[in-house]
């Protein structure tokens, strides 16, 4: 059998009724911050529960907008999770700012214990990531942030729908950061995300701050950015975004099979699925004895398992102006040996995952 990582083909099979939605918009000419993205940034707003959604041009503009409205600028310090994904590092030095790094724990979130460890003069804002779809812990987060004066951003690219306690990510903060990219839980047909916010005065910066600065057609109010969410894209988008809650659910079934059959597997262990938060398995992990054999031999079997990731961002060749080195970040250096990535979506039939389950188990014999 094999067990595919990319469903877009499956996803994107039966379109005729986007089909012809995208043939009546594309004679609007409304290419531009057009009515589907009013809709879309109105139905998004919704989805997450916030007042304000506005549409971007990626995920990594998502948390580069509103740093940048918060004045995050050259030399300031951000303070973000050391295992995430290179996008949360690259919005903050596209600012010019420097990341500060904090390790995580076993659920792939910064361990909010060793926050205010790493807060000097310099900081300037906290961007927790909702790694893999788990949450940061982000009571005792905001608490630290409050307390010491820190604005936050929440990268919640990866968490579209994620709760603590019913409070959903992107909901916390001054602002939060989402994704549409095509591998994203809610995806678009190319590149675009979202932020959220509760504060009007937010908002409306970073509407200035996406268009240029403009505040009309002829007057520059600041500085800014080429970075909208196309019109074309908010049309996919509102094609898709009614079947995010179905999406969701769907992960969260399969990965909870996942966790009954596999935890049954001693050479196995499901990370902590820590009570009262709903965790939307944008990427499925769990922790494997002799992982480079598993990982070869469900390769050798069909089966598309990644590793998110082999080589911790901080000791990336990018990276080495931070002057970083190998042990710095301790849990996300074991990860990156333990760590492998099963795919969990929405379309994986149930055989599938019968197969993979099977697989791994007789790796182990
Ligand atoms: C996808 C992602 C982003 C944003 O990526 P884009 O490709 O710019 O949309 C940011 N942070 C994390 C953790 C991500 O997974």
């Amino acid at each position: 059998m094999h067990v595919r990582y990319s469903y877009l083909p499956q996803q994107f099979s039966q379109i005729d009724d986007l089909m012809a939605q995208l043939r009546e918009f594309v004679v609007t000419g409304d290419f531009t911050l057009g009515k589907p993205l009013v809709e879309f940034e109105r139905r998004f707003a919704d989805l997450i529960g916030v007042r304000h959604a506005i549409g971007v041009g990626s995920g990594t503009d998502a948390i580069k907008l509103p740093l940048k409205a918060l004045g995050v600028g050259h030399g300031d310090e951000v303070i973000t999770a050391a295992n995430t994904f290179i996008a949360t590092v690259g919005a903050i030095a596209e600012l010019g700012a420097v990341p500060v790094f904090v390790d995580c724990d076993d659920t792939f979130c910064m361990d909010v214990s060793q926050v205010e460890a790493k807060i000097t003069p310099r900081t300037k804002a906290i961007v927790p990531v909702h790694f893999t779809g788990y949450m940061t812990q982000m009571e005792p987060l905001m608490e630290i942030a409050f307390r010491r004066g820190l604005p936050v951003v929440e990268d919640a690219c990866q968490a579209i729908l994620a709760d603590i306690g019913g409070k959903r990510a992107g909901t916390w903060a001054e602002a939060g950061s989402f994704s549409l990219h095509p591998l994203k839980n809610l995806n678009v047909w190319g590149d675009g995300g979202v932020v959220t916010t509760n504060d009007d005065g937010m908002a409306a910066r970073l509407r200035l701050l996406r268009n240029h600065g403009m505040r009309n057609r002829d007057e520059i109010e600041v500085l800014g950015y080429n970075s909208r969410l196309d019109a074309l894209q908010a049309v996919v988008g509102n094609w898709l975004i009614g079947s995010t809650h179905q999406i969701t659910d769907q992960r969260i079934e399969n990965a909870e099979y996942f966790d009954r059959a596999l935890g049954q597997i001693k050479q196995i262990r499901i990370p902590p699925r820590v009570s009262g938060m709903k965790k939307v398995y944008h990427i499925y992990i769990v922790f494997a004895e002799d992982r480079d054999g598993l990982y070869k031999h469900c390769q050798s079997r069909g089966i598309e398992c990644k590793i998110h990731y082999p080589v911790p961002l901080y000791l990336q060749d990018g990276l080495k102006i931070y002057g970083h080195k190998a042990g710095d970040f301790p849990v996300t250096d074991r990860h990156t040996r333990e760590i492998i990535s099963f795919p969990c979506d929405q379309h994986l039939s149930r055989d599938e995952q019968d197969y993979v389950i099977a697989t791994v188990a007789e790796y182990y014999g």
